[in-house]
């Protein structure tokens, strides 16, 4: 029988791992695994086991776990047949090789010209400017809300990040933003540009979000929930 499931946020070899807790009557032993489709670490306590001796054990395989965690195949490849949430609405990858004009939409599909080889390069490529054309405009629109100058604005295949804000006025957005509903991505351009007056994640700092966005609630917890399956395309 599975039993509640928390989750506890553990600094490993200097990254933070989010770990999901869970206890067995039927385990015999502490376990760890990998959740492959959530690409998150699992440790099972047997019903005897203290909390703290399971997180030891954690701790005593750290290596082992960061390397697991690195070494994880990203879930959906950008291939011909895979489906990607474009605007968090799905649509069909579609290699056409004879056709010309490099990447488009089409209804519900997402058509690829050219070379299969050169597919997976053409549509995050597509995608990163999707996003761009999504993003640059909010942050435009915003940062003159606030009355505040930005620097560059970069679109990034970052790892685990939905945006940032440098000391410099420089922001940079994850590209899976594209495949967040609009609202989503609305929340996470407020939040960014609300950096460039409020560094840290003080009452201020939402206090300033909130008047970038009516969306900083409902965004935060959607990322919450949907942020780790967005990880696994590309
Ligand atoms: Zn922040």
């Amino acid at each position: 029988m599975a039993g509640p499931t928390k989750t506890v946020s553990l600094l490993l070899d200097g990254q933070t791992v989010d770990l999901a807790v869970r206890r067995s009557a039927r385990a015999q032993n502490i376990a760890l695994r990998i959740d492959p489709a959530k690409q998150t670490p699992e440790l099972v306590l047997p019903p005897r086991a203290a909390e703290s001796e399971g997180l030891e054990f954690v701790r005593s395989r750290a290596g082992w776990l960061c390397e697991r965690l690195a070494a994880l195949p990203p879930h959906v490849p950008f291939r011909d047949g895979e489906s990607l949430p474009l605007r968090d609405v799905p649509h069909r990858i579609v290699h056409d090789p004879g056709a010309r004009g490099g990447v488009w939409r089409d209804m519900d599909r997402i058509v690829v010209s050219g070379r299969a080889e050169h597919l997976a390069r053409r549509l995050q490529d597509w995608l990163r400017r999707e996003a761009r054309a999504a993003i640059a405009p909010a942050v435009q629109d915003k940062a003159r809300l606030l009355g505040r100058p930005f620097g560059k604005i970069t679109v990034r295949n970052q790892r685990s990040r939905w945006g940032s804000c440098a000391p410099n006025g420089n922001l940079s957005f994850n590209w899976r933003l594209v495949l967040t509903p609009d609202w989503v991505l609305d929340y996470v351009v407020a939040h960014e540009v609300a950096h460039l007056a409020v560094p840290n994640h003080s009452t201020a700092f939402w206090r300033t979000v909130d008047q970038l966005t009516h969306h900083a609630d409902t965004g935060r917890a959607w990322l919450r929930q949907n942020g780790d399956r967005l990880f696994r395309y590309g």
